[in-house]
């Protein structure tokens, strides 16, 4: 009786007798196609021996078999857990970054107002600044009227007209304190070096030029 396995390599081929996948390495076509502990079934013994041989064969194939699979079984299991402890730390990461970019975009609008209440406190002193600037540009001309008349010693303008009978020094008049009190603190801005906005032919600009 003849086979149809391939010679002259290792082969994993079911044996004829105990009909168990057996290792092979055939020569010639006309091998048996019987396993090693088969071998002497074929002879002359009692169907019995083999039989129970054959038993004690699938029996212990079933135990590895079976063991391999509680091992594989934990295998799963072990790689079920690990899974599902990598999913949690992904979660949490995931959580984690969330917070951070919302963290940023909170970040993200608190700069933005920074910049705007920054804008806004820049635009106001921009036009502080205008405001005394036009207050000076007037004052300076309030106060160059006011050296032209003012109250003389002999109850007479400085411009040589009764007190009572200069209109320039009726109308400004009402502004006197207030001018006196800018020019105060303009002085005071003079003396320390700091801007002011009197005119370049006030005594104190000049008196501060010759020092
Ligand atoms: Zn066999
Ligand atoms: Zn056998
Ligand atoms: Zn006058």
């Amino acid at each position: 009786m003849t086979h149809a396995h391939r010679l002259h390599v290792d082969l994993e081929v079911p044996c004829l007798c105990c009909l168990a996948p057996q290792p092979f390495h055939f020569t010639s076509l006309s091998d048996q196609v019987v396993c090693a502990l088969c071998v002497h079934h074929l002879g002359a013994e009692k169907s019995e021996r083999r039989d129970l041989e054959h038993v004690r064969l699938w029996a212990a194939r079933w135990a590895a078999s079976e063991t391999g699979h509680a091992d594989f079984v934990s295998e799963t299991d072990a790689l079920l857990v690990a899974r599902d402890v990598d999913l949690t730390a992904l979660r949490d990461q995931v959580a984690e970054l969330s917070a951070v970019v919302a963290g940023q975009f909170t970040a993200g609008i608190d700069g933005v107002r920074g910049l705007l209440q920054n804008d806004l406190v820049k635009r106001a002193e921009r036009n502080t600044d205008l405001a005394r600037r036009q207050i000076d540009w007037a004052m300076a001309g309030i106060w160059r009227i006011e050296t032209l008349h003012h109250d003389s010693a002999t109850q007479k303008c400085s411009c040589g007209r009764t007190a009572g009978s200069c209109a320039e020094s009726a109308a400004i008049d009402p502004l006197r304190q207030a001018l006196r009190d800018w020019e105060k603190k303009n002085v005071a801005l003079l003396r320390n070096g700091r801007r002011h906005g009197l005119p370049a032919d006030h005594p104190a600009v000049l008196a501060q030029r010759i020092r």
